[in-house]
């Protein structure tokens, strides 16, 4: 071919990326690895081997021993060993390891892309510039937080010895955005790559030998599913870190229930590219290669879900098909390809399968190419002509497939958007930022991208809601997850009430009723329970709720949603209304909590007016909470704003129950949440004599809803119940073990505590942020500028 011939085609030609480093690399460490166990590799002649593979090729790059169960056990005590060293460390001698290990990934990057693209079949381009400069930069940035964790973070310490556990589509970040904030918070851990793609954490590992990082604070040990749950339920973890499949991290809630642990889930999602009339077509259809095609659409936030407004829809799909065209797919290491090979032939002939039988149920299938023979590629594919209630619409199908659906107007665009179980993140495309701006909070997920999709920066924080999981990972946001209160005090329960025999003359009729949707009401099974004075005399009855009181209140609170699009404002009005109506009634206060809790005057006065000083707290904060714009370094601002979460059941403390109720009840509806709050049972009359004053507070139907009666049952209910979004639970061990596995239905967002764990009149240890950041999720929107 001539020059000339050569210009006028403007083909690529092949550039291929040596991998002979990394080949070399894997020879001279034999091409086998064991764990790394308290800063030294262990290995086992008699391990179990797993095959990691060269997904384009099916080469074997390694052998990977499988961690037996003496190995697991010793990674997580020399974690636990290294422990109080690595806490005792001062911030700045964390920084400087984490800082170590930037600089050392950074010195290394061409081979660790290499191994990365070989180990995953992803294009060289996306690990050389998107994967490890995205690793790094994670480490710089937590580095930056330990310096001044001191200084800001100074109410919190360290959670202890952490488990996390990665997937294979982005080995080395996942490492990154897992390993980096643990450390640098002060955490020891145990590590476990995913079983198809361990090479680049044992690279990760001899870095580690480089960096200084003490022995022991990170260990890596490497297995499938089996060593994976092995890990989270060891009893010598105290919290796990997943990112994974969603079907895994319900079997992680179940099996962690009742342990103690703090968990939080990075799970699957089917996130909606939402394309308007008004939107920049060409810039869309870029966004889309970024979208879904990019790490061969192996990724958790890809938008595999386009709705396009119905009168761009045909000249959208034209552009696409004829984009799709031009993508090239072939040998990962060739720096020209778009698109390299799926992670393994599993996942190829998974991702064949949900298509192939999807389209028997209808819809058009576009391939852009014909499926190469060797490899693991899959073609861009592109479904038309669906509905929303199409498996394909609803399943996530982790490869390079794209279904679009029409809608026609904004509100419709939303509700499609959020038909689905999952929330992890969404783009918005349209030119007119009033649009976008007004969208972007009523979609349901944890990350919305305007005009733009799969940005990511450690500043940031990541994460979904719904059976997208909970928690998220970057930004200051993802810190809290490896931190906890140092302040809080377990504190003894009162003793048990002796009961006097009932005399006729007490046998008074006074039933507090519940307090649903605005009304007080019956108990639905006409059931009632006797509560008592200090004195064991009778105080009055209160109703046995039960499945259909439950489900009452949770209808309530649903329709009640007003209440969370209200501004901080109005809200902040309504509760200083509700602090004062309750003001006036201090009298009758003093003496009901002397009479039913024993207490003295003056103990009385103390919780009576605590109780005051935190609704006004929270109406104070009720328009100050107001998120932060983060530093990305890009041209834009990344708004991290927290939301409401939504309905929120909440199962209230045996004690103190005037100021402990109102510790609950004022944050989260001060976020904007609607609450159903399950009393205490031993002073189950005290939350419903705060009936009278909510009523008169002008704080709207539905947004408080109060019930009475078994705690257990009623918390087991509510943790089953769809439309319940989140759980705040303080009670006894079986009771939280039973709400952790039953919420795994639907994973819903859980702050559970053994009841006794602080003390309620202390406004360190029962009032403040750790409240606020419970009672709402972040959402990072992100919104470039610039032309
Ligand atoms: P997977 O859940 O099968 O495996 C993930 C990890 O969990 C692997 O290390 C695996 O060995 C381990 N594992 C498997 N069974 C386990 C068990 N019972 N207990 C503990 N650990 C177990 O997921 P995958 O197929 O490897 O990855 C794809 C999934 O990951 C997709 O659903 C994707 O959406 C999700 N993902 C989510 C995010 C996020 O941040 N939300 C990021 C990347 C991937």
């Amino acid at each position: 071919m001539t020059l000339i011939e050569s210009f006028e085609k403007l083909d690529y030609s092949d550039a291929l990326e040596s991998s002979e480093e990394a080949q070399n690399w894997l020879d001279s460490h034999g091409r086998r690895f064991g764990q790394f166990i308290n800063g030294k590799f262990e290995s086992r002649s008699d391990a179990d081997l797993i095959a990691s593979l060269n997904p384009s090729n099916g080469n074997l790059l390694a052998n990977i021993e499988v961690a037996g169960p003496n190995q697991l056990k010793k990674a997580i005590t020399a974690a636990r060993n290294a422990l109080p060293a690595w806490q005792a460390m001062d911030g700045h001698g964390r920084a400087k390891v984490l800082y170590a290990l930037a600089r050392l990934l950074q010195k290394h990057t061409r081979i660790v892309s290499v191994l990365e693209t070989l180990d995953n079949g992803k294009p060289i381009r996306e690990s050389r510039d998107i994967d490890i400069p995205l690793a790094i930069r994670h480490f710089y940035h937590h580095a930056g937080w330990a310096q001044i964790q001191e200084r800001e973070f100074s109410e919190y310490k360290s959670i202890g010895v952490v488990a996390q556990i990665v997937p294979w589509n982005f080995p080395l970040l996942m490492l990154a955005w897992k390993i980096a904030p643990a450390i640098a918070m002060g955490n020891t851990l145990v590590f476990k790559p995913a079983e198809q793609t361990p090479i680049t954490a044992m690279f990760f590992a001899h870095l580690c030998e480089q960096a200084g990082v003490p022995d022991g604070v990170i260990n890596i040990v490497n297995g499938a599913g089996t060593t994976g749950a092995a890990l989270a339920a060891h009893e010598g973890v105290d919290k796990v870190a997943f990112t994974g499949s969603t079907s895994v991290g319900r079997a992680i809630r179940k099996a962690t229930a009742g342990q103690n642990k703090k968990l939080t889930l990075e799970l699957g999602g089917k996130s909606a590219f939402v394309v308007f009339e008004d939107a920049d077509l060409d810039a869309a259809v870029e966004g889309l290669v970024d979208s879904i095609w990019f790490n061969q659409g192996e990724v958790c936030c890809a938008g595999s879900r386009l709705l396009v407004q119905a009168q761009i829809a045909d000249k959208l799909h034209t552009k696409l098909k004829k984009r799709m065209q031009t993508l090239r797919q072939g040998t990962p290491l060739n720096k020209s390809v778009d698109i390299g090979s799926l992670v393994s032939q599993t996942q190829y002939q998974r991702v064949d399968e949900l298509v192939q039988n999807g389209i028997e149920q209808g819809g058009e299938l576009y391939q852009a190419s014909t499926t190469q023979p060797d490899g693991n590629y899959y073609p861009p594919t592109l479904i038309t002509e669906i509905d929303s209630s199409h498996p394909l619409a609803q399943e996530e199908i982790f490869g390079p497939v794209l279904v679009s659906m029409p809608f026609r107007t904004q509100s419709e665009a939303v509700t499609l958007a959020n038909n689905s179980r999952y929330g992890l993140a969404a783009s918005i495309w349209s030119e007119n930022i009033n649009r976008a701006m007004d969208v972007a909070p009523k979609i349901k997920a944890g990350v919305i991208w305007i005009n733009c999709h799969n940005q990511f920066d450690a500043s940031c924080g990541f994460g979904g809601v719904r059976e997208s999981g909970f928690g998220r990972e970057g930004g200051k946001e993802g810190l809290y997850e490896y931190l906890q209160p140092k302040l809080l005090k377990k504190v003894a329960k009162s003793k048990p009430i002796k009961v006097e025999r009932q005399s006729s003359k007490e046998n008074i009729d006074r039933t507090l009723k519940f307090y649903i949707g605005g009304r007080q009401v019956r108990p639905d099974g006409g059931h009632s329970i006797a509560t008592y004075k200090a004195n064991g005399s009778l105080a009055t009855w209160v109703g046995a709720g039960n499945r259909k009181d439950i489900r009452n209140a949770v209808s309530a609170a649903t329709k009640a949603s007003n209440w969370s699009n209200q501004n901080g404002h109005l809200r902040a009005q309504i509760i200083y209304f509700f602090a004062e109506n309750l003001a006036l009634r201090e009298d009758e206060w003093i003496k009901r909590l002397q009479e039913i809790c024993g207490l003295t005057k003056k103990q009385a006065k103390t919780e009576f007016n605590a109780s005051l000083s935190r609704i006004f707290s929270y109406a104070a904060w009720a328009d100050k909470y107001d998120g932060a714009v983060h530093n990305a370094p890009y041209r834009g601002v990344t708004m991290a704003l927290p939301e409401a979460i939504g309905v929120l059941a909440q199962i209230a403390p045996e004690e103190k129950p005037l100021i402990s109720t109102i510790s609950l009840i004022a944050p989260a509806i001060a976020m904007g949440n609607r609450v159903v709050l399950i009393a205490s049972e031993r002073y189950a009359s005290i939350a419903l004599e705060l009936v009278q004053t909510l009523e008169t507070s002008d704080i709207p139907a539905g947004v408080v809803n109060i019930l009475t009666g078994n705690k257990t049952d009623l918390a087991e209910q509510l943790a089953g119940h769809a439309e319940v979004d989140g759980i705040w639970c303080w009670a006894e061990p079986e009771t939280v073990a039973q709400v952790e596995a039953t919420s795994a239905i639907d994973l819903k967002r859980l702050w559970v505590h053994i009841d006794g764990d602080r003390d309620w009149l202390d406004s360190q240890q029962g009032e403040g942020l750790e409240f606020l950041r419970n009672a709402t999720e972040v959402k990072n929107i992100w919104t470039p500028y610039g032309d």
